[in-house]
């Protein structure tokens, strides 16, 4: 099967599989018990916790351990809304995971930031409104899932900053795509490792020492008190070895280094060539799909910056939804999705792309194709190809 579907979950990669393998083995305590198998599980938390510290320009007594980007989020909304006053400014262009929790835990109390056409947020809006409100929270995202634009976060940051108000930045299609510098810097930062080749239900929230965390689940006192329940062991350092892992490819092509080279990688401009090639590979299947396909449109301008991997495309019309297509591909040997996995099956169109005034119809058009660090420029030949036929197929079914 063609894989282009990363953005909904990332194949386990190898070394994140050995990792977990070896951890069920070498750490079968549980890192609260007082003997010493306990420890040594402990241990190994320990120093799992500063390698996504390090990762991220933060403490390791800041990183906590979550079943994922959702819990996360639930976690940091939660927090703020049960400790600040005064109105959340949330975009509008967020996972689920943020909008939900915000409906529920700022019922009544928070504003929509809107988005532009171009796919990212309206920072003038934004920058105009904090000077107005009282803000227990700003939340943007790093990078959309839906259309892969690069949301321009670490302005938002230093916005947040020089005003004193919380920022929360959900970086879950981010980590692992991209340099991760300023990360550390967010109030709140949340990742989870099935976006990048490490194992579903695992993730974690990083928080501001200085702020405290009040934790969502209640139960034991885990975390330091900040998240309920037996760490995932050997899911969390699955998750760290898949980390290293993107960490040192992303490095792959810099000059004279074997490892992540802190000072270029984590630059903001600074584009390794494999970061380079992906982004070339992804450009030139644009390019060849507009004259492939009569008829397709792109859900973002040729000039946004966007993921390298991510390509959002308004679908020819077709009778009836995009789903029509995606069983069309599936059929053909394909795995791409209509837009966020968690939205896929509902008929209602994609909040994302209504927020930038992409009309509903055309927004029940779109699909996503999310390529992974492991595809190639012939999958990418592939996927061109599957798509010729479902398009030919599908125009043959509606003569
Ligand atoms: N945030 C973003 C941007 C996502 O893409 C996803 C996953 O689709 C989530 C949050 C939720 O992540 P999880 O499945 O780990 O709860």
């Amino acid at each position: 099967m063609l894989y282009f579907d990363h953005n909904s979950t990332y194949p386990l990669c190898a070394e994140a599989r050995e990792a977990w393998l070896r951890a069920t083995e070498e750490f079968i305590g549980n890192p609260s018990s007082p003997h010493r198998l306990g420890a040594r599980a402990a241990a190994a938390l320990d120093g799992a916790r500063e390698t996504v510290a390090r990762y991220l320009g933060c403490k390791p007594e800041e990183i906590v351990w979550t079943s994922g980007a959702t819990e996360a989020i639930n976690t940091a909304v939660a927090h703020l809304a049960a400790t600040r006053a005064g109105e959340a400014l949330v975009s509008a262009i967020e996972h689920p995971a943020v909008l939900a929790a915000v409906e529920r835990y700022f019922a009544g109390r928070y504003r929509v930031i809107p988005a532009l056409a171009s796919g990212v947020v309206d920072l003038q809006w934004l920058e105009a409104m904090l000077g107005k409100v009282d803000t227990p929270m700003v939340s943007l995202m790093a990078a959309n899932n839906e259309t892969g634009a690069l949301q321009p976060w670490r302005e938002v940051l230093t916005l947040c900053k020089g005003r004193g108000v919380p920022y929360l930045c959900d970086a879950a299609q981010w980590i692992g795509k991209l340099p991760s510098d300023g990360l550390g810097e967010c109030d709140f930062a949340v990742g989870c490792a099935h976006k990048f080749g490490g194992p579903q239900g695992t993730g974690f929230l990083k928080y501001n020492v200085e702020n405290g965390l009040q934790s969502l689940l209640v139960g034991g006192g885990q975390e330091e008190g900040h998240r309920a329940g037996t760490e995932n062991v050997a899911g969390i350092l699955s998750m760290v070895a898949g980390l290293e892992t993107r960490a040192r490819g992303m490095a792959s092509g810099v000059e004279g280094t074997t490892g992540p080279a802190k000072e270029k990688v984590g630059s903001a401009s600074f584009e390794s060539d494999v970061v380079a090639k992906h982004r070339t590979l992804r450009a030139d299947f644009c390019g060849r799909l507009a004259q492939a396909v009569p008829g397709v449109a792109f859900t973002l301008p040729s000039e946004a910056e966007a993921l390298w991997n991510t390509v959002s495309v308004i679908m020819p019309e077709a009778d009836d939804c995009r789903q029509r297509w995606v069983v069309k591909l599936d059929a053909l040997g394909v795995a791409v999705s209509t837009g966020s996995a968690c939205a896929s099956g509902k008929e209602k169109p994609s909040h994302v792309l209504r927020a930038m005034g992409i009309p509903a119809e055309e927004a029940g058009r779109v699909l996503r194709f999310s390529s992974g660090w492991e595809t190639t420029a012939e999958d990418w030949d592939r996927l061109l190809e599957k798509l010729v036929l479902a398009d030919q197929a599908l125009r043959r079914s509606r003569a």
